[in-house]
């Protein structure tokens, strides 16, 4: 487990989480997926601090499967550590990494579109931002050229490098930095490659990390 850091470390950003900020579409592949237009600028939401929770082997999920289908989104995601002004590099500005998982309620989530309402409802719920143990954060430059992937069952349904993104790490964080305000325990969620699907209970969801499993954790439905 090279790039776990030293277990005191991990989790501590789970518990001190302040805005949590998500980017929607900002991969080509899934925005076309589910016919949405390629984004000109970054589109953020926000998932509630509460969403978020730790997840480390094989953590149970409970998530409200009777809304319909809920959808895996795997993400990159940056802890930020320090407030980021308008001269902050993202090499600065990010403290450590993670995976993490931003499940959405897709039948929720069309009709919310549909009324052009909040995506709150879809967003949301309990368990629905789960965050592998922290990595170490070796540069912009060397996330953008390292490999995830998500495997339901032990098949390989999502993978990606931030190569891809429409909108680099730098981008990002300045986006977000001069709009909304980015500092110190603020996470941004990236976005999700292709391949996002429903999960059912009891698939096993495992988070990779240069071909190296980082977290898993096992869906359950929610009472
Ligand atoms: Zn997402």
């Amino acid at each position: 487990m090279t790039h776990q850091l030293a277990s005191n470390y991990e989790h501590s950003f789970a518990a001190n989480i302040r805005n949590v900020y998500c980017i929607g579409r900002n991969y080509k592949l899934h925005a076309l997926e589910l016919g949405n237009e390629v984004p000109t600028k970054p589109m953020v939401f926000m998932k509630p601090s509460h969403s978020v929770v730790p997840i480390a082997e094989r953590t149970s999920l409970a998530l409200p499967l009777h809304q319909g289908a809920v959808h895996h989104e795997i993400e990159i995601v940056l802890y930020i550590g320090r407030e980021v002004t308008a001269e902050t590099t993202v090499d600065e500005a990010i403290e450590a990494i993670a995976l993490g998982l931003d499940f959405t309620l897709r039948d929720v989530q069309d009709t919310l579109k549909a009324k052009g309402h909040p995506w709150l409802p879809a967003k949301g719920v309990p368990n629905s931002g789960p965050i592998t143990n922290a990595l170490a954060f070796e540069g912009a430059e060397q996330v953008s050229r390292t490999p995830f992937a998500l495997l339901r069952n032990g098949e390989v349904v999502q993978q990606g490098t931030a190569a891809d993104m429409i909108f680099d790490l730098q981008q990002l964080i300045q986006f977000v930095a001069s709009n909304y305000g980015l500092r110190k325990g603020d996470v941004i969620f990236t976005g999700t490659p292709a391949g996002v699907g429903a999960v059912q209970a009891g698939d096993i969801l495992e988070l990779q990390w240069n071909s190296e499993t980082v977290g898993s954790c096992v869906i359950e439905a929610a009472q």
